[in-house]
């Protein structure tokens, strides 16, 4: 092994999943010099298959990918069904507010992620980006307190540097890189769960127009997923407590199988199709502890992004959202440094504060879903109420809100939090029981409870700003002293400079 002479980037990002690729094309697209380095050879196998608006229509549309997915023949997602809560009966959360006002961004994708990040990586690379696969990263380099670069190996196995201004990790859940940024990951012990999956061929499908719908449903052991990905593939899972383990790591193919059968709906769905058995979908994989956030989003010189940052449980499909959105916002401050606009803590204490601000909005939906749904006799479902989480659990989210609850009176203590989370839940059960029927094709009860509203809101602002650039409303700062995103969507500006009559950027040294 050899080490050669050290490459020289504004940014290197470790990882070229959604989060990686995204970042690489934001910054490339401003003529900086980016590197990015994937582990892998693409297209290589992910789960999280079920997409939400906002990374199609807002941040794939800034990157210049969105036309691209159009082509690709992804099914198409008009919103989710569920078979959760008190109703017998599955409902829909769709997307469109009706079908008489459904609008161009009111749908998102079910896709293959070997496909879809191979299409997002391949565009950084159209953009300018320099991205060099099969180069997994094996530490980082340090110049005091600043991160100033990443060593790795090159495909012929040779130990290479390359430095940069900023290091992003976005090497998602399963490397160790992010600890390189110091604090500590939380876990959840809340959303502690077991995911047990595989894939199917074919199955059948949801009366139009929810044919594109993931399907979850609630059974005595968790729930279930059930994503069509085209029409001879189907993604299916099971997530269980963690009490589960040995049942499922001891013989997975026999576990999913009673899973299954545990669940009518699932089983009626899947009758005589059979698993897929070979290539890429061919395993049954295991997934478990999947919930957490890091205690550190960033160090000088080096920000974390994506899965390596925080994840909260798949049920509302958030997580390619939230390592989308996060590269979006993380962006805007490595671009608006490089501009020499605004200085390294103002640019990551606005990323931070806006991504923490929106993992928590998903959290507090996700655990007032969870709360929706009761079965006495379950293990899993009682471990999922907000009586029986405990104050830990409770204050680590009262520490992750910190000052940047989601424009409500700001949580200070566990207690708050419960009963929060609580009203919440309740809000969310009226409004599904008000849809005039279960089979309503309105989503306007389900709109107007706060939970929802709240957990659409910043997803409307990143597709409406996409779609309408200049022309997009002035945002408003999230903090007193907050930044805004400029009209193209690729930096911040300083909205206090702007009202003062001096230009539209954010000023450094604040
Ligand atoms: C059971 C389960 C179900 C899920 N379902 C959904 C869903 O339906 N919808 C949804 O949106 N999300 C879902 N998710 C979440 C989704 O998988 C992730 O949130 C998403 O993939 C995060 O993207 P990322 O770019 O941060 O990380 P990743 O997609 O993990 O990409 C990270 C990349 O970094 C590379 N890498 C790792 N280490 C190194 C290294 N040392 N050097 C270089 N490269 C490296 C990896 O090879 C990989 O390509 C689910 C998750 C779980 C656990």
């Amino acid at each position: 092994m050899s080490t050669q002479t050290a490459e020289e980037f504004d940014v290197v990002v470790v990882g070229g999943g959604p989060a990686g690729s995204t970042l690489a094309a934001l910054v490339a697209m401003q003529q900086h010099r980016v590197l990015v380095l994937e582990k892998e050879a693409f297209p290589r196998y992910q789960i999280g298959e079920s997409l939400l608006p906002a990374t199609i229509h807002g941040v794939c549309r800034l990157t210049g990918v969105a036309d691209e997915l159009a082509k690709a023949g992804f099914t198409l997602k008009r919103g989710g069904t569920f078979r959760w809560g008190a109703s017998r009966e599955p409902w829909t959360f769709a997307f469109a507010v009706s079908p008489r006002m459904s609008g161009p961004t009111s749908f998102a994708y079910q896709v293959e992620r070997s496909k879809f990040d191979k299409i997002l990586l391949d565009n950084a690379r159209r953009v300018g980006a320099e991205v060099r696969e099969e180069c997994p990263v094996t530490g980082i380099i340090e110049d005091g307190d600043r991160v100033t670069g990443v060593t790795y190996s090159d495909p012929a196995g040779r130990t290479r540097q390359a430095l940069a201004k900023w290091v992003v990790d976005a090497s998602g859940n399963k490397s160790r890189i992010y600890q390189n940024a110091g604090g500590k990951r939380q876990y959840s012990d809340f959303f502690k769960s077991l995911a047990l999956f595989g894939y199917f061929a074919g199955g059948k499908r949801m009366p139009e127009p929810n044919g594109g719908n993931i399907y979850c449903v609630a059974f005595e052991s968790g729930w279930f997923w059930y994503i069509p990905l085209a029409g001879d593939l189907t993604s299916v899972g099971a997530v269980v407590s963690r009490e589960n383990a040995s049942r499922v790591q001891g013989d997975p193919e026999q576990a999913l199988a009673s899973l299954i059968q545990e669940c009518p709906e699932i089983a009626e769905l899947l009758e005589g199709v059979p698993r897929v058995t070979t290539g890429q979908y061919g395993q049954i994989r295991v997934r478990k502890d999947y919930s957490y956030y890091n205690t550190e989003f960033w160090r000088p010189g080096m920000i974390l992004i994506g899965d390596a940052a925080c994840f909260v449980d798949p049920v509302f499909s958030s997580g390619v959202h939230l390592a989308t959105y996060a590269a979006l916002l993380a962006a805007r401050s490595i671009n608006s440094m490089l501009a020499g606009t605004v200085d390294e803590k103002a640019a990551l204490r606005e990323y931070e504060n806006r991504y923490r601000r929106e993992y928590s909005v998903f959290y507090e939906f996700l655990t007032s879903f969870y709360e929706l749904h009761q079965d006495e006799d379950s293990y899993f479902w009682q471990a999922k109420k907000v009586t029986n989480s405990t104050r830990t659990e409770l204050e680590a989210f009262v520490d992750l809100v910190g000052g940047v609850s989601s424009g409500e009176s700001a949580l200070t203590d566990a207690e708050g939090a419960r009963q929060r989370f609580r009203d919440k839940s309740t809000d969310f059960a009226t409004a599904i029981g008000n849809l005039t029927d279960i089979n309503s094709s309105s989503m306007v009860p389900l709109f107007r409870a706060g939970v929802v509203k709240q957990v659409m809101e910043e997803s409307s602002q990143v597709q409406m700003r996409a779609i309408l650039g200049d022309e997009a409303e002035p945002e408003t700062p999230i903090t007193p002293d907050g930044l805004i995103a400029s009209p193209d969507g690729m930096r911040w500006i300083d909205p206090q400079r702007v009202s003062a009559g001096q230009g539209t950027e954010a000023g450094s040294g604040r």
